[in-house]
């Protein structure tokens, strides 16, 4: 089954304790496109400038990802500049320029418009809408959003939070979205405005998913080489969704395996900057990390009382 995502492609300048990257290939559709690239077919719809380099369509390409709605506009690519310290969880932003994204107005193409699954990436909530409002009958809608959004557009964004199946966010912009400091209530209130499924990303803690009757925890994969954070959670939001869309299993189980194969693209994606790591990727190296996962967060259960 195929997947829509409709999220930014960018232009990103990261600087991390590590290295500084200019202009590099990012945005919210381009991480979570090549990650579920690997479980599903994907079509993506975003708009860029006509400074986006060919060798960046390539690339995309490349993965196989269907870039009919990927419309180049007169002016310039959307950009962003973040900056990491220590504590690789919390990206600061320097700058913004939505350029070409200020006109964008996503016309889902005909074709995309029975898709089965629909990822609304990280962009202004009225355009997710607009998205929502094309798209004729998805199985299932998940979407992403960040402080940005959840302070210029809150009631908008909860708009949007009322449609969709699966929010996946951070704890922070649960927090900040919730105005509630303890992350389990800060659930319950996100669950009340409409959405099935809750997936706050915890950065190197893992991730926490509630529904209205279940919590399930999976943990970060233990790393020691953590190069840049940028794009983790559209990267996790990409192997999970692939991983749904490829199974069509929407089971409790099934989406906990799906949480986990995200967590393993995450795992690799922050490996190294930009989306160098998924560059040369192979399915087999996702196995032997969803296996170790699996060796990693085993026990036993207790003994049954006589
Ligand atoms: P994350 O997975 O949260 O680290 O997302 C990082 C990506 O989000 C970067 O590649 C940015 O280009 C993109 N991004 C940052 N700010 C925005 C925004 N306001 N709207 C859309 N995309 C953004």
């Amino acid at each position: 089954m195929g997947i829509l995502v409709v999220g930014s492609v960018a232009f990103d300048s990261v600087e991390t304790p590590f290295g500084v990257v200019e202009n590099v290939l990012g945005g919210s559709a381009t991480y979570f496109a090549t990650s579920a690239s690997y479980f599903a077919d994907v079509s993506l719809v975003a708009v860029v400038g006509e400074d986006f380099p060919a060798e960046h369509i390539s690339f995309l390409e490349s993965r196989n990802i269907d870039l009919r709605g990927l419309t180049r506009s007169s002016g310039k690519t959307f950009s962003w500049k973040g900056k990491y310290g220590y504590d690789l969880n919390e990206a600061q932003t320097l700058e913004t320029k939505l350029n070409v994204f200020e006109t964008f107005k996503p016309t889902i193409p005909a074709e995309y418009a029975d898709a089965e699954f629909l990822f609304l990436a990280n962009i202004d909530p009225d355009l997710q809408m607009d998205v929502v409002r094309q798209v004729k009958n998805p199985r299932v809608i998940a979407s992403d959003t960040m402080n940005y959004w959840i302070s210029s557009k809150a009631e908008s964004l909860k708009n949007v939070i009322g449609k969709v199946d699966i929010l996946i966010i951070n704890d922070a912009e649960a927090r900040q979205l919730s105005q509630e400091p303890n992350l389990v209530k800060a659930a319950r209130q996100i669950l009340s405005l409409g959405v099935k499924t809750l997936i706050v990303k915890r950065g190197e803690y893992g991730v926490l998913m509630f529904t209205g009757s279940n919590i399930f925890a999976a943990p970060a994969y233990p790393l020691e080489k953590v190069f840049d954070p940028t794009g983790a959670g559209d990267t996790f939001a990409g192997g999970f969704m692939g991983y749904l869309a490829n199974t069509g299993n929407l089971s409790d189980a099934g989406i906990r395996q799906a949480i986990i194969f995200g967590s393993v693209m995450a795992s690799y994606n922050v490996e190294d900057f930009s989306l160098d790591r998924m560059r040369s990727l192979t399915y087999k190296e996702i196995e032997e990390r969803y296996r170790s996962f699996k060796a990693m967060t085993y026990f036993e259960g207790l003994p049954e009382s006589a």
